[in-house]
């Protein structure tokens, strides 16, 4: 039986059972979090984490697959934390989650350099802990796939090429970002059904979410909740026709929810409430809204939920 690393160390892959494959128990960022610590509410912050997860319990969830990475403040104890006390399965990665910025560190170190300090997270663990990371997180945004977007890219796949262990890039369909990351992951020699993109579900173009999935890859519509990029109907009618053309063991189905994110001021979050830019965020959308829809579509039987929500998170962390 193969094993997946979570937070509180390794587990039968099938002990996995339901999982949320794209949510963050904080987000962050980690350079403000150190300079001016007390504008952060720790306890809060654990508080929103476990009512977070809590609520996905009650649904049945038992596994969160947290892709936070550098610069989004990841902290492993913190996960840790959350795991223990929320007693789930939480699931940590390694990678840089960058739109384009590297420091100094980075720019003046090569690819492999870089792959190198992925390579220890998934051999050794994260940040002096035993915790391991199980996969690898990158991304590209509004910028395209720069320079140092690419390094990163290349650096993921190499840290992947050595340990085995898969790839979560995170995509802008709105830029068509998607085929240009495959290519790279697969200049870099890297089996594309090792391969998640993430965010596929902001788009409706059917035809571009399924050129990816050709490729091998997993697409994920995972972002429910976010109106502002694609508002629930459309979402789900963009689920229900690849779920009928026979997709489901490549779909991955989540929310991107952040139990508490310091983008944006009070006032600024409140507002995207009441303009409708967020609409029911949460670790929970899914199965109150999205999967009955689904259903009542005849699109989402037992057998996919299955193979969506246990089999295939399942299978991307481990094959
Ligand atoms: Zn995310």
């Amino acid at each position: 039986m193969p094993t997946v690393q979570t937070v509180q160390g390794p587990v039968d892959a099938q002990e996995l059972a339901v999982t949320l494959v794209h949510e963050h128990l904080r987000f962050r960022d980690e350079a403000v979090a150190v300079q001016w610590p007390g504008r952060y509410d720790e306890q809060a912050e654990l508080d929103a984490a476990l009512a977070a997860l809590g609520a996905a319990k009650q649904r049945g969830v038992r596994s969160i697959v947290d892709p936070t990475a550098m610069f989004g403040g990841r902290d492993v104890r913190f996960m840790k934390r959350v795991a223990e006390q929320a007693r789930m399965h939480v699931i940590a990665c390694t990678g840089i989650y960058s739109y384009d910025f590297l420091p100094h560190y980075f720019l003046n170190r090569d690819i492999d350099a870089m792959a190198e300090h992925f390579v220890a997270d998934i051999e050794h663990g994260i940040q002096g802990t035993g915790v391991k990371a199980a996969f690898l997180k990158c991304a590209a945004d509004a910028a395209g796939v720069t320079e140092n977007v690419e390094k990163i890219h290349r650096a993921v796949a190499r840290a992947s090429v050595h340990t085995g262990a898969p790839i979560m890039a995170h995509s802008m369909p709105a830029i068509a970002t998607g085929p240009r990351q495959v290519d790279i992951f697969a200049e870099e020699g890297v089996p594309l059904e090792r391969v998640q993109i993430a965010h596929c579900g902001d788009t409706d173009d059917v035809d571009y979410i399924e050129a990816l999935i050709q490729r091998g890859v997993y697409v994920g519509l995972d972002r429910y909740g976010l109106e502002l990029y694609l508002p629930i109907d459309k979402r789900n009618a963009t689920a229900a026709e690849l779920l009928r053309r026979g997709h489901a063991q490549r779909l991955m189905i989540s929310q991107d929810f952040c139990a508490t994110i310091d983008w944006f001021p009070p006032e600024a979050a409140e507002a995207f409430q009441s303009s409708g830019a967020i609409r029911n965020w949460s670790m929970t959308l899914v199965f109150d809204e999205v999967l009955p829809a689904l259903r009542e579509q005849g699109v989402m039987d037992d057998a996919a939920f299955h193979t969506v929500f246990v089999e295939n998170p399942a299978r991307w962390l481990t094959a």
